[in-house]
Order: structure tokens, then C-alpha cells, then sequence
């Protein structure tokens, strides 16, 4: 499945040649129940040995526009797993003292160590998307983000990180949809943001700005997946089968028995 999702690097995304509708063989949410299970108990497998190993980390990537579904992938995709070993950090408008630094500088400190999976919700992807749709940096500035990203990536995988990246895609009308939603029930209208509508009146220099991200930081060592995301039950279950997937190819293992297990004793 991580193939059929995958940015090809080098290749140039034009987000109108994706439908964020798309359920692949799947009409129905009961259709793809026992699949996520499936799922959610494999990466619950493997998350015990990637922790035993401690070889590996993995780097969950998430962005998607206001209401993509970034939490709720989160929440039912990693419901398995072992909170100890699990770090998620959100990124959220920068404080004074992390402008005053390089736009690395925050998220570097929250990469996950060995043993751990780290998921980002928004990441310094921001740096090239919300900050270059509304001009808070010069473009000389940020036009150069995409390969220090690019390089900043390349250290993380190179010192053991699995990197996955992906990208939640929902259509507008989705988006208008769920934004209502948050306005018509009480208990959503926490989630609701005047500065989401805002953004909405950039959709299109957003999903410029997408395309260009996709396109020019999808790499050997850290892709992006394009997510059809207007289903939700589609979008849980193909990030989670490609996150297992990934993790499979690692072949890991737990440390070697004790070679004298048997004859330790254990004082009463
Ligand atoms: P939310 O994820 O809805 O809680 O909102 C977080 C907000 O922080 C979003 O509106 C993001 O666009 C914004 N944000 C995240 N990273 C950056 C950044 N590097 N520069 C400016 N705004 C950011
Ligand atoms: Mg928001």
C-alpha cells in the first residue's frame, strides 16, 4: 500500500490529480474494521521490539490543512501503543525564543531517540506552508528551507530515524463540512478557530504551497504519502498499513536470550 501512496522523489505533485474521496475497495467503514485492527495489533507488536531493539526510532510526520484529521489519525492509529515509548508533539505558532532561533531548532529537540516513535501534528513543514502563504518570512528566506529540510532529514535517517511523512488530504467541501460540524455541536466548538476560516480563504495558495513541499522534500530517506482523507476510516487504515509496513522492513529483533536463563536462581 505504501507504493500506491508514495510521492515519487524527484516527481513534480499536482494535488488536482488526486481525489481526496478515494476508499480504494471500500465502500463502507465496517469493510475496513478488522483490516485496522489487524493493524493497530501488529504496530503494538512491533513497537514492543522496536523498544527492546532500541536500535531504531520512527518519525511520524503529520500535516494537513484545519480540520484534516491529524488528531483523530492519532488517536485511532496509535490507540495500541504503549504511551512510555510514544512522544507526540505539536507545534503550534512559534514563541519569541524559538523565532529567535533557526526554524530547525524546535523540532530537532523533539525528535524521537532510539527505541521511541515520535509523531509530529504540523512540523516545521509549517516553515515552508503557513509561513509562506502568509509572508512571515521573506521568500529568500524560506525558498531555502526545502533542502535544509532535505538535509536535516538526511542526519536524522542517517543516525537511525525511519522517517514517514504524510500528508492528510481532504477536499474543501470536506473541510467547510467538519468546520460546521464544530459549530453545530457544543462540544466541538472548542475546536473551532476564526483563524481556520481565514486559512480557508488561502486554500489555493495552500495547496500550492503543498505541492511544492511534496514535491521537493519527498526523498529516498524521508517520503511523503499523499492520504486520501475525506474518509476517515480509509485514511486510519492506510497510514497505519503503511507505518507497519515500513517498521516490517526494518526486521527487527529482540536482544539475544540470556545464554545461561535457565540456571540463574531467583532467591526466595
Ligand atoms: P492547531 O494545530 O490548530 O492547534 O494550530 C496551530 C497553529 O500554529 C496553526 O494555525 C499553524 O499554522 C500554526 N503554526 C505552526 N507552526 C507554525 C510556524 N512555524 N509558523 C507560524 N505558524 C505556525
Ligand atoms: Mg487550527
Amino acid at each position: 500500500m505504501a507504493q500506491q501512496f508514495l510521492v515519487p522523489p524527484g516527481s513534480q505533485v499536482s494535488l488536482a490529480d488526486y481525489d481526496p474521496g478515494y476508499s480504494g475497495d471500500y465502500a463502507q467503514k465496517s469493510e475496513t474494521k478488522e483490516e485496522l485492527e489487524r493493524n493497530v495489533e501488529r504496530l503494538r507488536e512491533l513497537q514492543r521490539v522496536l523498544w527492546a531493539e532500541s536500535k531504531h526510532a520512527l518519525l511520524i510526520v503529520l500535516q494537513a490543512l484545519d480540520a484534516g484529521g491529524k488528531d483523530g489519525t492519532i488517536r485511532h492509529v496509535f490507540r495500541g501503543v504503549n504511551p512510555q515509548g510514544c512522544q507526540v508533539t505539536g507545534f503550534k505558532v512559534p514563541t519569541e525564543e524559538e523565532l529567535d532561533h533557526d526554524f530547525l531548532w524546535r523540532i530537532h529537540k523533539a525528535t524521537p531517540r532510539r527505541g521511541y516513535i515520535g509523531i509530529f501534528n504540523r512540523s516545521h513543514y509549517e516553515d515552508v506552508l503557513v509561513v509562506r502563504v502568509r509572508n512571515l518570512a521573506p521568500e529568500s528566506v524560506w525558498q531555502q528551507r526545502y533542502e535544509q529540510i532535505n538535509q536535516f532529514e538526511k542526519l536524522l535517517a542517517a543516525t537511525g530515524t525511519t522517517i514517514l511523512k504524510f500528508f492528510l488530504y481532504i477536499s474543501k467541501e470536506e473541510q467547510g463540512e467538519r468546520f460546521e460540524a464544530r459549530l453545530q455541536d457544543p462540544r466541538k466548538n472548542w475546536k473551532f478557530s476564526i483563524g481556520d476560516v481565514e486559512d480557508r480563504g488561502y486554500w489555493g495558495d495552500y495547496m500550492r504551497a503543498y505541492e511544492d513541499a511534496l514535491s521537493r522534500c519527498s526523498t529516498p530517506w524521508a517520503p511523503w504519502h499523499i492520504v486520501p482523507a475525506n474518509h476517515k476510516w480509509y485514511r486510519n487504515l492506510v497510514v497505519s498499513q503503511i507505518i507497519v509496513e515500513a517498521l516490517d522492513k526494518l526486521d527487527m529483533h529482540y536482544p539475544p536470550p540470556l545464554p545461561n536463563a535457565s540456571e540463574i536462581i531467583i532467591p526466595d
